[in-house]
């Protein structure tokens, strides 16, 4: 099992990426030199304002970048110690990962149920995934009572839980989620913060890319923030919700103790 270089932390690790170089069209550079640990079993977070990486460093660790004209130039990416830069996605789904990509990306048109069981491609056997999907739906009793309705129908909060328990359906490890509280009313946001917190009191760990950092030091034990393609902090939950950057850029609390 790999432990790791990254300063700070102790255990296993479920992913480890070292030094990490992207560049879109051969040139257009959008990563330089990421380093970023994510131990088995906890919630980290990446934080970052538009264009500073997020989604790119996401291609990356689910083997999707060659399909966006990027790249890896340089650096290493480990899934429980094992070398998974060049990977293909369906090899990271294999080994435990399972990613909710931004904007939910459900299948409108099919119905909830159908929604689930396209999450259970990479699962081997039937028995597997009607056990699997009897779980979700006790789990998450308002899926049960719409298992039949079109997902399109569904509010934005429904179809995000639906992409999420979707993306359980495999049974993963690891999950990373993209964004998920884009476009939806705080008091929304914070039930699906609430259904984080769940998934990682399972034991499942998580990687939660943000904008939202209120809502995802909320969650994490440890957070990145990146800049211009670079990780320009890092701290525990606590040590950046002190930090008077963070406040100022990503809490809103820009002048907050003159008040
Ligand atoms: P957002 O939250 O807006 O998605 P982000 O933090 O996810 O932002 P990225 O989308 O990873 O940031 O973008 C990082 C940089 O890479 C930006 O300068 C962007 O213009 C560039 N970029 C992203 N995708 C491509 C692409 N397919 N081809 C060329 N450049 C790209």
């Amino acid at each position: 099992m790999d432990t790791s270089k990254v300063s700070g932390v102790s255990g296993p690790l479920a992913m480890e990426v070292d030094a990490l170089s992207v560049v879109y069209q051969r040139s257009i550079k959008a990563l330089q030199g990421v380093s970023l640990a994510v131990p088995q079993g906890e919630v980290v977070a990446i934080l970052g304002a538009n264009g500073a990486g997020k989604t790119t460093f996401l291609r990356t660790i689910s083997g999707l970048l060659g399909f966006h004209g990027g790249a890896i130039t340089s650096g290493s990416y480990r899934l429980w110690g094992r070398s998974a830069e060049k990977l293909a996605p369906q090899s990271i789904v294999r080994r435990g990962v399972s990613q909710v990509m931004e904007g939910r990306r459900i299948m409108a048109q099919m119905t909830v149920e159908e929604n689930l069981d396209l999450g259970a491609i990479s699962v081997r056997s039937r028995r597997e995934t009607a056990e699997r999907k009897h779980q979700l739906l006790e789990q998450f009793p308002w899926l049960g009572e719409r298992r039949h309705s079109v997902a399109g129908y569904l509010s934005g909060g429904e179809q995000q839980m639906l992409a999420i328990a979707r993306a359980l359906m495999s049974n993963p490890r690891f999950i990373i989620l993209d964004e998920p509280s884009l476009g939806l009313a705080p008091i929304i946001a914070r039930q699906i913060a609430g259904i984080i917190a769940e998934i990682a009191a399972d034991g499942t760990t998580v990687l939660l890319v943000e904008q939202n950092a209120a809502m995802a030091l909320s969650l994490c034990s440890y957070a990145y923030v990146f800049q211009t393609g670079k990780v320009a902090k890092q701290g525990t939950a606590e040590d950046l919700l002190d930090d008077q950057y963070i406040q100022e850029l990503y809490l809103g609390l820009a002048g907050a103790e003159a008040t």
